[in-house]
């Protein structure tokens, strides 16, 4: 099926380690060097310390559902999608990331837990780009 959503840009705002990792099926983040926590969205600056002092690291691609929501109206490429859930994962690394939820039923929300463990997974968007996602695995 043809990915019909909107499409990021890896070269801009430098952010291509990022981008370059879900291609490779890895989730990189930024880990700061003076403070030594990760960030998402990859930044410049480190939200916590302000340091510019940043480097690339693999995550484990593992967390759990922080909070959750169901969409049921969209724009663009989202809209043939609704319902759909996005959600915040806790990071094991100590992030956060707002993501797309899959393997959940939107019609049944009360069946998705918070704190339910998910694991990363990434969707092949073009030849360039794949996106990250996260999964419900219990
Ligand atoms: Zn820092």
């Amino acid at each position: 099926m043809a990915y019909t959503k909107p499409i990021p840009d890896p070269e801009q705002y430098t952010f291509k380690p990022y981008w370059d990792g879900c291609k490779a099926g890895k989730l990189m983040l930024p880990r700061c060097l003076v403070c030594g926590r990760m960030h998402f969205y990859p930044r410049v600056l480190c939200p916590h310390c302000h340091s510019d002092q940043l480097e690339w690291v693999e995550a484990s691609g593992e967390g759990r559902i922080h909070t959750y929501a169901v969409q049921h109206r969209a724009f663009g490429g989202w809209a043939e999608e609704t319902p759909f859930v996005t959600a915040y994962i806790d990071l094991i690394e100590g992030t956060r990331m707002l993501t797309v939820l899959h393997g959940v039923d939107p019609l049944k929300p009360e069946e998705i837990k918070i704190g339910a463990k998910v694991k990363i997974e990434f969707e092949e968007a073009s030849d360039e780009v794949s996106i990250a996602y996260w999964r419900v695995v219990e």
